[in-house]
Parts: structure tokens; C-alpha cells; sequence
């Protein structure tokens, strides 16, 4: 039986499967890199699989599952992985200082334990001997000791020291990643997906609290009119104005996105309907209240105008149901003349339209 282990992680299995994974890498002493555990989760999930079989193997013949034994065992058997290559190769270096980090904390044990015995060696030197020659050479030999110990420490410590550095420069391009694939490129807003997240979660959330929230949905008005009379790089620029607005006026806790082309979602987690068309009508008029400039000539570009709508979520109601009475409201907007603001219907009146 073959299972994709892409589509398994997104199961529910996938938590099961990256514990089993993760208990199999730690009983086999398989260090914890983001290759191995690629290699171990479909190890645990496709158990007949050629890859797993050849890890079967290696167990058996009793081979250590090396750094090497990794890196040929992917490019054999996970051909198209996708990992990103920037994390792949921190976690290379980073898995590389975790092996240099225990051999010097298998020294320093080694050497403590040295140590020990030369202490216990000197205790029963000095209740043999009684005379100060005897007592100095004991001293100078503990002095020695002493030194390598601190010695093996010191290097303990900065190669911990390195690891630390190399984990945070491993989680910082794991962040980066993140925020680039939750970013919009050309307004640096959040994208579609970050948005459809953020609104499941925050829907979530308002029924665990038993609060309210609200969704507003902006569209630039006759946007397309604009770029056919202007061209789409002066387009760009004024999506980018029209964005700064919304992401200034959507700040944390609220999240602004860019929802579609030329259109603009703000979520208002615990907040009202009356909050969220103050808010609207504070953008509305801001963006409509500029007179647009093209940068290289200054010449007049005119202004332009938004439209939006806003629901009021109902306890219990879904994300879609939220967006679909929000887009509802947006197009009320612009039949009834763009350049407005308007409240969405509450639920029964859309059941029964
Ligand atoms: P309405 O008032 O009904 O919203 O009219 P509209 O012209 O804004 O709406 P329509 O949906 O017909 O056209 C949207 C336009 O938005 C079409 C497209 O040229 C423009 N647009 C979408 N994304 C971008 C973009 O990334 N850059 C630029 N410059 N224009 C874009
Ligand atoms: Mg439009
Ligand atoms: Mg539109």
C-alpha cells in the first residue's frame, strides 16, 4: 500500500504519524533534521515502501543512520522533496553542530570521570604520604586536572553557544518562509491565504469567548476604467496607496488583507458593526478625499473612490456564511452608486430573499 505523505501530514493521521516518526528517530538515535524527518515520516507511513525497506535494512545491519546515510537515502528515494532550500541547509549546519556538541559532551564526561578517579587517587595519596614533597606533587597534579576539565568545558560551552546561534538562525528562516508565503508581494498586506486562516481562527475564537466580530470586504471603484486610462504600473501604485490605508487602519488585533485583485478585507476580531463602519468611512474618506499625483510628471491623476460592506458575524455563523453577506453588502455599495458604505442583512433576511 502506497500513501502520499503530503496528503497524509494534512490528515488527521499526521499528528500520529510525526509522533511515531519522531519515537522511531529517537529509539533509533536519528538525529531530529528536517531531511530525517521527512525520511522517518514516510518510513512510518508507507511501512512496505522501497524506502522503508532499505531503512529496514540498515537497522538490521546495525549502521548508524549518519548524515551521509540521510543525504543518499532522500536524493535515492524522495526525489521531487520540497523543502525549502535555505531550511534544508540550516538544518544541515545545525545538525552538524548538535554532532560536534555531543562529542564534547561525551569528553567532558569522559574527562570528569577522569577527574573523579585522579581526586580519588590524590585523597589516598595524601593519607599514605606525610611529607610536603608528596603533598606538593598531589597539589600540582589536581592543578593539572583541573585545568583540562575547565579546559573541555570552555569548549562545551562555546560550541552550545554556536548550536544556540545556528537553532535561531534556523527558526528565523523558517519565519521568513512563513511570512512569505502569507504576504502579498505588491502591498506587503496579508495575502488570501493568510487571510482565510485568520478568519476561521478568529471566527473560532469568537464562539469560545462569546464575543462578536465583524468582516468588511473594500473594492476600489471602476478600478478597471482607472488602469486603462493610466496604465497598470500607475495601477500598482495606487492598489499600494490604497492598501497603506486599509493596513494603517486595519493594525493588529485587526488583520487586513488583500482579499482579490483590487479588493480589500479587514477583519475586526471583538468588535462591532457600529466600530467597523467608522472605520470604513474613515478610509472612504481618506482615499476619496486625495487628489492623486503620478509621481514622475505630477500630473493630475484625479481621485479615486471605495466601496465596501460589513457583516456583523452571528454566534455560530461560518467563515463563507461571514464573507458571502459581506460581499453581499459590498454590492449593495455599488448598485446604489459606489463611493458608500454599507451594512450587510442579517441572516434570517438572507434565508428568506
Ligand atoms: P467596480 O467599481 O464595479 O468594482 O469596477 P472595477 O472596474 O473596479 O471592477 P472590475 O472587476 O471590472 O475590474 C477590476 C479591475 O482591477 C480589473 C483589473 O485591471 C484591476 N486590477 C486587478 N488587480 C490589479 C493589479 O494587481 N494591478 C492593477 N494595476 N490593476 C489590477
Ligand atoms: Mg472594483
Ligand atoms: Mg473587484
Amino acid at each position: 500500500m502506497s500513501v502520499d505523505v503530503q496528503t497524509a501530514l494534512r490528515s488527521p493521521r499526521s499528528y500520529d504519524l510525526a509522533k511515531t516518526a519522531l519515537e522511531v528517530m529517537e529509539a533509533n538515535q536519528v538525529w531530529p533534521t528536517v531531511r530525517n524527518f521527512e525520511l522517518w515520516v514516510h518510513y512510518v507511513a508507507e511501512k512496505e515502501s522501497p524506502l522503508a525497506q532499505e531503512i529496514d535494512r540498515l537497522l538490521a545491519a546495525g549502521e548508524p543512520f549518519t548524515e551521509t546515510v540521510g543525504a543518499e537515502l532522500a536524493a535515492m528515494f524522495l526525489p521531487e522533496a520540497k523543502l525549502n532550500g535555505d531550511i534544508l541547509e540550516a538544518g544541515d549546519v545545525l545538525s552538524k553542530e548538535l554532532q560536534s556538541v555531543t562529542a564534547a559532551i561525551e569528553t567532558a564526561q569522559k574527562s570528569s570521570e577522569e577527574y573523579g578517579q585522579e581526586l580519588a587517587i590524590a585523597s589516598g595519596r595524601l593519607q599514605d604520604g606525610d611529607d610536603a614533597g608528596e603533598v606538593k606533587a598531589v597539589v600540582k597534579d589536581l592543578a593539572e586536572a583541573t585545568k583540562k576539565v575547565q579546559g573541555e568545558t570552555a569548549v562545551l560551552e562555546t560550541q552550545l553557544a554556536e548550536t544556540t546561534a545556528e537553532l535561531g538562525r534556523l527558526r528565523e528562516s523558517l519565519d521568513q518562509v512563513r511570512r512569505d508565503a502569507m504576504t502579498d508581494g505588491l502591498t506587503n498586506l496579508a495575502n488570501r491565504k493568510a487571510f482565510d486562516e485568520r478568519l476561521e481562527s478568529t471566527c473560532g475564537k469568537a464562539d469560545a469567548d462569546g464575543e462578536g466580530m465583524t468582516l468588511a470586504i473594500i473594492d476600489i471603484d471602476h478600478f478597471k476604467g482607472f488602469n486603462d486610462a493610466w496604465g497598470h504600473q500607475i495601477g500598482d501604485q495606487v492598489l499600494r496607496y490604497v492598501a497603506s490605508v486599509i493596513g494603517r487602519m486595519g493594525a493588529t488585533p485587526r488583520m487586513a488583507a488583500r482579499y482579490g485583485g483590487e479588493e480589500f478585507a479587514i477583519i475586526f476580531p471583538a468588535e462591532n458593526g457600529r466600530i467597523a463602519k467608522a472605520v470604513l468611512e474613515e478610509i472612504r474618506e481618506e482615499v476619496s478625499s486625495r487628489s492623486l499625483k503620478r509621481r514622475s510628471t505630477n500630473e493630475d491623476l484625479g481621485a479615486i473612490t471605495v466601496s465596501a460592506g460589513y457583516a456583523e458575524r452571528i454566534a455560530g455563523e461560518s467563515a463563507m456564511s461571514l464573507v458571502e453577506r459581506a460581499d453581499a453588502a459590498l454590492y449593495a455599495s455599488k448598485h446604489a452608486g459606489r463611493n458608500r458604505t454599507t451594512a450587510a442583512q442579517p441572516m434570517a433576511a438572507v434565508a428568506a430573499a
